[in-house]
């Protein structure tokens, strides 16, 4: 699909990420943009970098004392705000928007799976139903997602963070 593309800057796709628990505001955004991210309880200290290694993902943490720890590569996060947060991966990463957005599980990570409307019709509420066209479905947890209000919500907040 994206083969054919081929950028010199990364894309969201590119990099996989390791998220302490204290950022997960941060971790559910990372996903609306598409990216890999990892988030949970334990992923904190020496299991956050466990996890990394594992997968070999970039960590994002708010620990300055995880430098002690001899962490794989690493980015640590400056502002206790998501927003300042967001702004400064993707500068330090090189993410842009990319089209389109939501192809991620916001909890559970997993990639999204298109659904013909026919196929949910008992699985959402009947008013989403008879006013919706589009809908994913994760086949992680089993979520039907819809662009609904909060999805444009959120991309206007992006754009107002200026990331568009
Ligand atoms: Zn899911």
């Amino acid at each position: 699909m994206s083969e054919l593309k081929q950028t010199s800057k990364a894309t969201s796709n590119d990099i996989k990420f390791a998220v302490d628990r204290m950022l997960g505001r941060l971790a559910k955004w990372l996903r609306v943009l598409g990216c890999d991210v990892i988030y949970g309880q334990h992923l904190t200290g020496y299991g956050l970098i466990r996890a990394a290694r594992a997968e070999d993902r970039l960590i994002l943490t708010r620990d300055r004392r995880l430098k002690q720890k001899q962490p794989p590569e690493f980015i640590l996060i400056e502002s206790d705000h998501y927003r300042d947060q967001l702004r400064q991966v993707m500068r330090e990463c090189g993410l842009t928007l990319s089209d389109p957005l939501f192809t991620r599980c916001l909890e559970c990570n997993t990639v999204l799976q298109v659904r013909a409307k026919t196929t949910v019709q008992k699985l959402v509420p009947p008013y989403v139903y008879s006013t919706q066209e589009h809908f994913s479905w994760c086949p992680g947890c089993e979520r039907i997602y819809w662009p609904a209000t909060h999805h444009q919500k959120m991309v206007e907040e992006l754009k107002r963070l200026g990331l568009g």
